[in-house]
């Protein structure tokens, strides 16, 4: 990171401050979502961004940011660093959870935190469009999407709806019984399901495959843990 990039960034050593002692930062001014902060970013670099929010997030040092300000400055235009495909759960919200503000990051929320072709699309408007540079697919812990899909659960739209986890109950392994009540099973589905979306990205879309091929793009896989607020890559 150049010096003239750190005024994009906090006035603390908080984005280079990635991993061990990012928990301790103290960052207290917000980035603004300007093309020059987009243009500074590598796309390896969104990834230790989010993750040093998710740090900042996680020991309660949140920036502080002046969302009306930000709200003004993307009025006529967006420049976000990254794009999340989340859970809809209430408990993972992306921004928060990786401390990040308005016109930062692009998300697209679905219970299961699975891809298809409307996500997909959104997200290569995101990234091609838009200069995202890091895709996170973003699972949780205690899904109850991926308990449902274990349990097959049927109930109206639904039952449609978790078939798109039922791939990643297969990979998942054979178990002896069904059940969201194996907690480790649960997991196993969780962790595979983030693993199969990525992968169902790579494969799905010419666009984000090319661009992860030039070196323009990260898309990598992540797991919150909700009893803590850790996000971990997988
Ligand atoms: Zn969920």
């Amino acid at each position: 990171m150049g010096i003239s990039r750190r005024g994009f960034f906090y006035s603390t050593v908080a984005a280079t401050a990635v991993g061990l002692t990012a928990t301790r930062a103290t960052a207290t001014v917000c980035a603004m979502p300007t093309a020059d902060r987009q243009a500074g970013f590598t796309p390896q670099g969104v990834v230790d961004e989010l993750m040093a929010g998710n740090a900042r997030f996680v020991s309660g040092n949140m920036v502080n940011c002046d969302f009306a300000a930000q709200v003004r400055l993307t009025s006529e235009g967006q420049y976000p660093i990254a794009a999340v495909v989340g859970c809809i759960d209430s408990r993972v919200p992306p921004e928060l959870v990786f401390d990040q503000g308005i016109g930062d990051i692009f998300t697209a929320r679905v219970a299961g935190n699975f891809v298809n072709t409307d996500i997909i699309g959104s997200l290569e408007f995101a990234c091609r469009v838009a200069g995202a540079k890091a895709i996170v697919v973003l699972g949780h812990t205690q899904c109850g999407a991926v308990k449902g899909a274990v349990d097959q659960v049927e109930l109206g739209n639904l039952t449609a709806m978790l078939q798109n986890i039922e791939p990643a109950v297969a990979a998942a392994g054979p178990v002896a019984v069904r059940s969201s009540s194996d907690s480790e099973f649960v997991q196993r589905v969780a962790d595979s399901n983030v693993t199969l979306a990525v992968q169902n990205i790579l494969d799905t879309s010419e666009v984000l495959a090319g661009m992860v091929e030039a070196g323009e793009l990260v898309i990598v896989g992540a797991m919150h843990d909700i009893a803590t607020g850790q996000v971990t890559l997988l």
